[in-house]
């Protein structure tokens, strides 16, 4: 609730049962239940109307509506012109080892540690890692998309034969995507803490960064083992995220 607060969302539905099919809803079109709220956000060329919860009952009202995956903005409803955290998702290409995975995260950990930011990593419960930036809403989407791209190419030109910073080179044998790209206005990344609808619903999971070392995979957290990981764990390894307002160093004209 702390991550979906107050943030646009995206679900992943499956109103008939998993058997039934998906749907990936972003707008809302007709009526939501009593604890979901709405926002009209400007889109390209019409305002569009945007779920938005607040409680747990809201929470449990997107369970019931079948929403299995949840997915959220970068920015929360306060000020949907200026986002408030960034994501680095490594996606990697075909022949990348999950320890190379577990590297590059690292790597993009100190490369965001240069520029004096502190990070957050979660498993996307799928292939990849997500890292996750809170900043200060103090920029536009545009100079985020700008800053995060230079990021992506920045660990391009510093590791030619790991990385590729191109939506076109995407999938490229024996490298990662450093996918800068979901940091758009309207974009979305899946939620933490949400599972993701696919074999054995692997959670999204936040883990502190020195857990890294012994991830075994980014899907490794099914429901049952991301419960009791959870009924186990002392210290919420993003304690603090959202009162966390990071500055870039975009106002002495790097970006
Ligand atoms: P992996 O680690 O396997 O790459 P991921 O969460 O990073 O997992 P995807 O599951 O491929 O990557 O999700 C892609 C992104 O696109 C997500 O951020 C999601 O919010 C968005 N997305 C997913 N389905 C749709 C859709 N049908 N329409 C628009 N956006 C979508
Ligand atoms: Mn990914």
């Amino acid at each position: 609730l702390a991550q979906l607060e107050g943030r646009p969302l995206s679900l992943v539905r499956f109103p008939e049962g998993a058997a039934k099919g998906r749907f990936f809803q972003k707008h809302i079109h007709g009526t939501v239940p009593d604890n979901i709220a709405e926002i009209d956000i400007k889109e390209k060329n019409e305002v569009q109307k945007y779920m938005i919860v607040h409680s747990t009952e809201g929470l449990l009202d997107l369970v019931q509506m079948g929403a299995f995956e949840l997915h959220n903005w970068n920015c929360h409803e306060q000020d949907v012109e200026h986002p408030d955290q960034f994501i680095i998702d490594l996606d990697p290409g075909p022949g990348v080892s999950w320890e190379q995975i577990k590297k590059s995260a690292l790597e993009v950990k100190e490369v965001l540690e240069h520029f004096k930011l502190k990070s957050f990593i979660k498993t996307s419960g799928g292939k990849g890692l997500h890292i996750h930036v809170p900043i200060a809403k103090l920029y536009t989407w545009e100079q985020i998309r700008n800053f995060t791209k230079a990021l992506a190419q920045l660990m391009e030109d510093q590791y030619p034969n790991k990385y590729v910073s191109t939506m076109s080179k995407k999938i490229r044998k024996n490298k990662i995507f450093v996918d800068y790209l979901r940091n758009g206005r309207g974009s979305t990344a899946v939620t933490p803490y949400s599972l993701r609808a696919a074999n054995q619903s692997a959670a999204a999971l936040p883990i502190g960064w020195n857990e890294l070392k012994n991830l075994k995979s980014a899907n490794q957290f099914t429901i049952e083992k991301a419960l009791a990981y959870l009924k186990k764990r002392k210290v919420d390894p993003w304690k603090g995220y959202n009162t966390i307002k990071q500055k870039l160093p975009i106002s002495e004209g790097a970006f």
